[in-house]
């Protein structure tokens, strides 16, 4: 029995017997002779006495366990307080706690180690401090939804650390309410991504990457294979694989030791690597075969590329002090052209390359022997194309451009054509586009051009009244952004003024790259030359665009005069296109006008200007036939 509660109880019955017994002579003297009601009422204040300790007693009793129940409650969330305070501190996990209006309230050391920042540099602060701008608002209106909702949220999010590095972390995030069942906190706890993604990284790396040369490996280079075949279907666009595969490497391995072998290895995927574009996917296959994946690639690219990387592979290799040469073999299969999957891809692929080894090494094949052959030629053609350039088979014809209103001769366009000594005439549209995948293209424009602007200078000089003389940008110069310092140099040492020349650029060329186009445009119209849009309506140019090129021409696709008036939709385009240019402020040529009818209909719809077979075709300057004419019935320069 509790001692406390015993000695009270003892107290206050001695105390409560003390005054029964001095209360006795005081009952004595007001009842004297009634010794029986003396001894009832002793006996009744005893029965009170003892009563009336026993209900104090339990009462006291009853208290006095509430208080040690209390006391133990408060020993217990003492000691789990101070349990959660060490999880707390030494958990792993970064902790977080915001109050309602998101301001941190708490954070352990665990957080400071992670996000590099300490405690008081946080706090009173908003996790927006660790935002990584990583995720858009709708991620983080998501997450607080989620939050309200369902009372707490996990997922990855990337915050900032201190040091500024952004980092992936697991978060759970909860809502704390308080018992009237709103939000008094916030708890984020949180573990650090970034150890765990560095090494999935890096066995991503073991398992796809080839461990020499740091290539894709085979594995991966399936997986690029398989995905390029389905969106090679999907957009109907084909692309090429190539087989490379070192000629005599086993020799070279066995003899000077692997050491030199692995060195070589590492060097031809370095030349290779040179070499890869946009679109292309490289490979070490294994042993000293590599693999080539290029996607939208015809067969001339194919062939023109494999012609590169045999050059490159070619070229003598400095290894460890000694010099070395090598050579090697391509294979070349088309996809998706009846090819089922990637392993029939590859099957094609080997056959190829062994068709290439047993045509005495150092070339390449196709998988189809039509192609080879096809491709051969287009590779002499360009071979003659290199020498056409030194030996002067060139001649620039030009084509007038007539004002259909007036009938007269205002500019000419310059056309480029090349006198085969063998083959006669080659088309430009034959080997233009051969000359913009080998390169030679550059020097073509820039050769045209020069030969242009000196005849502009020499028909000024004649006292022809010409406008201006049109050339012809191929989209491989365009795309260089040095366009308008070559026509600066020309004009300069032509000393041709630069309003005389008007630089035609397809539809397309602005449309491989916009913006660098348009700047280019800028640029060039800065210089003072005109600029026209040339085959316009074939390529994809918004309405936008076209304002923001700033040119003075459009010329209107000779595929929509030919329809003309008669074909419904060239007719209507023809009209839409006229309407559109003459809106902007911008004249318009209409290209290819081979009949009577069609130029009478540009006439009618206000057609500026005209240039066809029907007016005058394409000669050397000499042949040019100047007079005005009364358009449509006369006919130019045949
Ligand atoms: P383009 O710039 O659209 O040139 C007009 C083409 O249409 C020329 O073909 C011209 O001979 C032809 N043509 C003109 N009137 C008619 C006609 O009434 N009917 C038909 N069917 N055709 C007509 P060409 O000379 O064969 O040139 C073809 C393309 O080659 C040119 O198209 C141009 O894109 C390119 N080209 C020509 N010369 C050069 C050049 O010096 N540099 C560059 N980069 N490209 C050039
Ligand atoms: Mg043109
Ligand atoms: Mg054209």
């Amino acid at each position: 029995m509790n001692m406390h509660l015993l000695r009270l109880s003892l107290g206050y019955f001695a105390i409560s017997m003390l005054w029964l017994l001095a209360s006795d002579p005081l009952l004595h003297r007001l009842v004297p002779d009634t010794g029986q009601l003396q001894a009832w009422a002793l006996a009744k204040g005893t029965l009170f006495v003892v009563l009336s300790t026993f209900v104090l007693y339990l009462l006291e009793h009853r208290h006095l366990r509430r208080l040690a129940a209390e006391q133990d409650a408060l020993r217990l969330k003492e000691s789990s307080l101070r349990q959660a305070a060490a999880v707390f501190d030494s958990t792993l996990e970064g902790v977080l706690v915001t109050d309602s209006q998101q301001r941190i309230v708490h954070v352990n050391p665990a957080f400071s180690r992670i996000t590099g920042y300490a405690t008081d540099e946080v706090l009173g602060k908003t996790p927006g401090l660790f935002a990584s701008g990583k995720h858009d608002a709708n991620f983080y209106r998501a997450m607080w939804q989620a939050l309200q909702a369902e009372g707490a949220w996990s997922g990855e999010i990337w915050n900032r650390r201190k040091s500024g590095e952004v980092y992936p972390q697991w978060q759970n995030l909860r809502s704390i309410r308080d018992e009237r069942g709103l939000v008094s906190h916030y708890v984020a706890v949180f573990s650090d991504l970034s150890a765990l993604k560095r090494s999935q990284e890096e066995l991503d790396q073991l398992a796809h990457y080839d461990p020499l040369v740091g290539l894709p490996n085979r594995l991966l280079f399936s997986e690029r294979a398989k995905q390029s075949l389905e969106r090679a279907r999907a957009s109907r666009r084909g692309g090429a694989l190539l087989l490379i595969d070192l000629d005599h490497f086993k020799d070279i391995n066995e003899s000077l030791g692997h050491s030199l072998g692995d060195a070589l290895l590492q060097a031809v995927a370095g030349r290779l690597q040179g070499l890869v574009q946009p679109g292309m996917t490289l490979a070490r296959l294994g042993g000293d075969e590599f693999a080539l994946l290029h996607e939208d690639c015809s067969a001339d690219q194919a062939a023109a590329l494999a012609l590169r990387l045999l050059d490159a592979l070619a070229r003598p290799y400095r290894l460890q002090g000694r010099d070395l040469f090598s050579s090697a073999s391509i294979g070349i299969v088309l996809y998706p052209h009846a090819i089922r999957d990637v392993e029939q891809l590859m099957r094609n692929g080997d056959s190829a390359l062994f068709k290439a080894k047993g045509s005495g090494r150092s070339t390449y094949a196709f998988y189809s022997q039509e192609l080879t052959s096809h491709a051969q030629q287009r590779m002499e053609l360009a071979t003659a194309l290199r020498q056409a350039l030194e030996q002067q088979q060139l001649r620039v014809h030009y084509q007038p451009i007539f004002h259909l209103a007036s009938g007269t001769i205002r500019g000419v366009e310059a056309l480029v054509r090349w006198e085969h000594p063998q083959h006669g005439p080659i088309s430009p549209a034959q080997f233009i586009p051969m000359a913009e995948e080998n390169g030679l293209i550059g020097a073509i424009d820039r050769w045209v051009l020069e030969q242009a602007c000196r005849q502009m200078r020499q028909w000024q000089a004649e006292g022809r009244p010409l406008e201006f003389v049109a050339v012809n940008i191929s989209s491989r110069l365009f795309g260089h952004g040095e366009l308008d310092l070559q026509v600066a140099s020309i004009l300069a040492d032509t000393g041709l003024a630069a309003r005389h020349l008007e630089l035609e650029i397809t539809e397309s060329a602005v449309m491989q790259d916009p913006e660098a186009a348009i700047d280019l445009l800028q640029r060039l119209r800065q210089l003072g030359v005109r600029l026209a849009i040339d085959d316009f309506g074939t390529g994809h140019s918004s309405l936008l665009r076209l304002k923001r090129m700033n040119v003075h021409k459009l010329k209107i696709d000779q595929g929509f005069v030919a329809g003309l008036p008669d074909d419904r939709e060239d007719a209507a385009i023809t009209r839409s296109v006229i309407g559109l240019a003459h809106n902007l402020g911008l004249k318009v040529v209409a290209e290819g006008i081979e009949h009577d009818f069609q130029a009478h209909f540009l006439l009618d719809h206000h057609c500026d200007y005209g240039q066809g077979f029907g007016l005058a075709r394409p000669c050397l300057p000499e042949a040019i036939d100047w007079r005005p004419r009364a358009l449509p019935q006369h006919q130019g320069c045949r």
